[in-house]
């Protein structure tokens, strides 16, 4: 029977935290009942850094709740390293990680099948969304059109998942191999090579409180799923900076033949179109190539992805497990 931790990362989640433990701890109840998992198994709700009353709410779950763990950053580090904090703290007294978003907008019915596919010799169990019905109409559309992007660009990732996904020890243990600072979890999962499967997840509203991923957190992450794992855009660059060489041929062309022809004044649009048009081009450019050189400045420094404040109910290295 295996030992399963839930990792779910709590940014200013006050409002759906007692839900949350409610329904996650009858799932485990029903599941040490039927005997999928064991009845050490437990819930480790990472705090990152929330400004609201998220951290007393986990100190109070743990006092009661016999399967709640907390874990709490010093400061906001993002869902991506929050996530990575939880595992790295669990996998040392776990067989399996299940990570969940706090809201549960997830499917915990899939986790069930997830313990299920990792028995069946799975390290890495990923939960597909099948319906988003649950999303807002515009969450939804760019939600598509950003995993389509990144597959054109060639990072490997599973279509339509997000962070919702089991983990075996081994695989937790390889991950924590991976160094880089520019975490993007679900970049990484297809590297490690594992046998893999996926499960479905049907997404449903958020029960309470509202969405913790602004629009600059989700262009971020965006920006860090296709940069961390392809040098696709430079290429692009290269390939916009030849056809822009092309097209000022043709345009050296004009300006001769106007030239000649006497037309002197009459270029004065294509100019202006070009003037505006290089320097945007040569501005995005850099800024592209910019990007990377942020990322490799980033990483040079390998600092720690975050601090630990303190721990619930766990140590945060592999010495047994003092939870009542
Ligand atoms: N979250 C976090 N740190 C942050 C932002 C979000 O730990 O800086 C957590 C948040 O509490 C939630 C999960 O990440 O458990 C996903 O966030 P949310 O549900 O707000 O995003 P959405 O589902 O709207 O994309
Ligand atoms: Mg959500």
């Amino acid at each position: 029977m295996i030992k399963l931790a839930i990792v779910s990362p709590c940014y200013n989640e006050e409002a759906v935290l007692h839900e949350s433990a409610s329904r996650l701890s009858a799932l485990f109840d029903e599941l040490i009942q039927r005997g999928k998992i064991a009845s050490d198994s437990f819930i480790l709700y990472v705090n990152d850094g929330s400004r609201d009353k998220t951290w007393p709410i986990i100190q109070e779950l743990h006092a009661q709740n016999r399967f709640v763990c907390g874990l709490n950053l010093t400061h906001n580090v993002g869902h991506q390293n929050a996530i990575m904090a939880g595992m790295m703290t669990a996998r040392h007294h776990a067989d399996a990680v299940v990570t969940i978003d706090a809201d549960l907008q997830d499917d915990i019915t899939a986790i069930e099948q997830m313990v299920d596919k990792h028995r069946a010799g799975n390290d890495i169990v990923y939960g597909v969304k099948v319906s988003r019905e649950g999303d807002s109409f515009l969450k939804r559309r760019t939600a598509e059109l950003f995993y389509k992007i990144q597959n054109s660009m060639g990072v490997k990732a599973v279509y339509n998942h997000a962070d919702f996904r089991l983990l075996s020890k081994r695989a937790l243990d390889e991950l924590s191999l991976y160094h880089e600072r520019n975490l993007y979890l679900r970049g990484l999962m297809p590297m490690m090579g594992f046998p893999s499967d996926t499960v479905e997840d049907v997404i449903s509203p958020r029960f309470a409180g509202s969405s913790k991923y602004t629009l600059s957190k989700m262009l971020r992450l965006a920006a860090d799923g296709i940069t961390s794992f392809s040098t696709q855009p430079i290429t692009l660059i290269i390939g916009l900076g030849v056809v822009g060489l092309l097209v000022s041929f043709l345009m050296l062309i004009y300006v001769l033949v106007s030239w000649l022809s006497g037309h002197v004044v009459a270029g004065w649009s294509s100019i202006m179109l070009s003037v505006w048009f290089v320097g945007s081009a040569l501005l995005l450019s850099i800024g592209i190539v910019g990007e990377y050189i942020g990322k490799i400045y980033i990483e040079v420094k390998q600092r720690p992805l975050y601090t630990v404040e303190e721990v619930l109910g766990l140590t945060t290295k592999g010495e047994p497990c003092d939870k009542k």
